[in-house]
């Protein structure tokens, strides 16, 4: 893998183990020789993620909506200054692309809206052939457990297939997690489930 993508989130959440998770996988990238790829922030955890890589000599790309550039929340600006390289793109949609194209690999950290959305998008284009890449959740504190039920109730209710729903790697200690995806062989399978009026 050559860069992995993080989504997580643009707060620190209120447990400092969120933070410590971000910087030890910022450093992790850097020991490991792997590109971050992020939305290109500064504040929250996606600002700790970039910061730890950087210190520790690794290369970030971030990817960044014109509308989020010079903005700032307590006099902090929200855009990375000191990236590796900072690409500004037009619209969320395309840094979403953008950000995709660029990655080899998928973890999200834990995070808000912002964050599910963004894994769960790349899960659905996983699932419909569009990438190969795999996926994987940072299960820190557990914070995913609840997202992992619910993937696992719409497989029971029959709205996922277990094939698909095994794209979501999850782990608790990130290097098991970047090992097991630098394993993960996409399975093509088909999204949709039999229609059970044709049963
Ligand atoms: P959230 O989890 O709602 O905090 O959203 C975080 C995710 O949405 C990140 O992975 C980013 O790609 C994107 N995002 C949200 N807020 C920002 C921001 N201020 N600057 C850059 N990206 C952001």
């Amino acid at each position: 893998m050559q860069r992995l993508c993080v989504f997580c989130g643009s707060n620190a959440g209120h447990d400092p183990a969120y933070r410590e998770a971000a910087e030890a996988l910022g450093r992790l990238l850097a020991a490991r020789g792997i590109g971050l790829v992020y939305g290109g922030g500064n504040i929250g955890l996606m600002g700790a993620v970039a910061d730890a890589c950087l210190a520790a000599g690794g290369a970030a790309t971030g990817v960044i909506p014109e509308a989020l550039m010079g903005k700032e929340v307590d006099g902090r600006a929200v855009d990375h200054r000191a990236l590796t390289r900072m690409e500004v793109v037009d619209s969320m949609h395309t840094r979403k692309a953008r950000m995709a194209e660029l990655a080899d690999g998928f973890v999200a950290l834990p995070g808000g809206f912002g964050t599910f959305e963004e894994f769960c998008e790349i899960l659905t284009w996983g699932q419909l052939g569009f990438h190969a890449k795999p996926m994987g959740l940072l299960n820190v504190n557990g914070f995913y457990d609840p997202l992992l039920a619910m993937f696992d109730r719409a497989v029971s209710d029959g709205f996922l297939r277990p094939e698909n729903r095994a794209m979501a790697l999850a782990d608790t200690d990130i290097g098991r997690l970047l090992d097991a995806m630098a394993a993960y062989r996409a399975e093509p399978v088909s999204k949709w489930l039999k229609d059970e009026r044709q049963l």
